[in-house]
């Protein structure tokens, strides 16, 4: 099976490419257009497979998803790619409406019309299958409630309506074209090659160098997260088992505070790099906790009911939130060349050509 990933550069699809490059036999073209969050050296463990193939392409770009159609011929398309940060959605919305939606039609319209002309079986075995957010869903009302997968969709942020904007495109193109689609709602991913400005990565990061660590509000905000190679397992089963039509929530029985979620990385961090009595005047790491203003519209609590994919795909998460997150501080603690080389800027500047 050739698959291909849009976004494949990013933190998920990256963790999507290196699981099927390690674990599965089939061959993956990573299509991304390698904006700022599109980090190449988050595939150097695989990029040498002969199963493995790059394209350096925006999704907006209608031609060149024709070309890439045509010369890598896919039995199926993993639609990662987008804009995914809420905080730069709340700045400048305008990508988030481009790539996410935009972006999505092309996509959609290059699929169906790839799609479309195939034999018959290799038609009918197609999936295009959409990776989307419980975000989508909006607040949760009660301290007990869960999303499923019809709960009805009140995005808050330009982030999560652009995100929903494209999940209704996706259904629309399977009602009324008949495009064999699958769509995917995830809760919050974190794990390994997370981009440093998401609040695990950033407060990891934060806390070694004694710098604060900025927790929105009161850091009350309830999410449920979900190791990052759970969610490329759930992923694959997915788009190689899923039925046409369906959508599956996938989430990691994992719900925490954000200040939970500190105070935990904090302990890691105080058994793993214990800091000396006088380094910076500070005795633990939670004591460069900072409470900043909270984000315009910030929702309180997502959880997830992923019982649909358990029951239906036999797929549950292999991490608990403890074993997960103490895999990601070791992970950093171990790979602080890469957040570093993000940090400053020569990931990007070495593939650009310029110093
Ligand atoms: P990311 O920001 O780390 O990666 C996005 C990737 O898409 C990057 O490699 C970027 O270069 C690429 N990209 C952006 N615009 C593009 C364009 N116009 N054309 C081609 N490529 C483009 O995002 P992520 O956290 O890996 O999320 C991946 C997907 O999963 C997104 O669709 C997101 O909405 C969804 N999702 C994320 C989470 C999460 O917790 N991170 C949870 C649920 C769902």
């Amino acid at each position: 099976m050739k698959i291909l990933v849009t976004g494949g550069a990013g933190f998920i699809g990256s963790a999507v490419v290196r699981h099927i490059i390690n674990n599965t036999q089939s061959r993956v073209v990573n299509l991304d257009k390698l904006t700022y969050a599109g980090n190449l050296e988050s595939l150097t463990s695989i990029a040498s497979s002969e199963r493995y193939a790059f394209e350096q392409v925006d999704i907006c770009d209608r031609a060149e998803l024709d070309r890439v159609f045509a010369q890598h011929q896919p039995d199926a398309v993993m639609h990662l790619a987008a804009e995914s940060h809420v905080d730069r959605s709340i700045d400048g919305p305008a990508d988030f409406i481009e790539t996410n939606i935009v972006g999505t039609y092309q996509l959609l319209e290059a699929s169906r019309s790839y799609w479309k002309d195939l034999p018959e079986a290799r038609k009918a075995a197609f999936r295009f299958h959409h990776i989307s957010t419980d975000e989508v869903y909006g607040d949760l009302e009660g301290p007990e409630d869960l999303f499923t997968e019809t709960t009805p969709y009140a995005p808050s942020s330009p982030y999560s309506a652009s995100k929903a904007s494209s999940d209704h495109l996706v259904r629309a193109w399977r009602r009324t074209y008949g495009l064999p689609t699958v769509v995917t709602n995830c809760s919050n991913n974190y794990g390994p090659y997370h981009f440093p400005e998401k609040l695990i990565p950033l407060v990891i990061l934060n806390a070694l160098e004694g710098k604060p660590l900025p927790v929105y509000g009161k850091g009350n905000q309830i999410r449920d997260w979900l190791f990052v190679e759970d969610h490329a397992r759930a992923l694959y089963k997915v788009v190689t088992e899923g039925k046409i039509g369906e959508t599956y929530n996938i989430g990691g029985h994992n719900e925490k505070q954000n200040i939970e979620v500190v105070h935990t990385i904090c302990a890691l961090l105080d058994e793993l790099r214990p800091l000396s009595q006088t380094a910076l005047g500070i005795k633990a790491h939670k004591d460069l906790i900072t409470f900043v203003q909270d984000r315009p519209g910030h929702d309180i609590r997502y959880a997830i009911d992923a019982s649909k994919i358990q029951r239906e795909l036999g797929w549950s998460p292999e991490e608990t939130f403890e074993s997960g997150i103490r895999k990601t501080v070791i992970w950093y603690l171990e790979n602080l060349n890469w957040a570093q080389r993000v940090q400053d800027g020569s990931y990007q500047r070495e593939r650009l050509g310029t110093q």
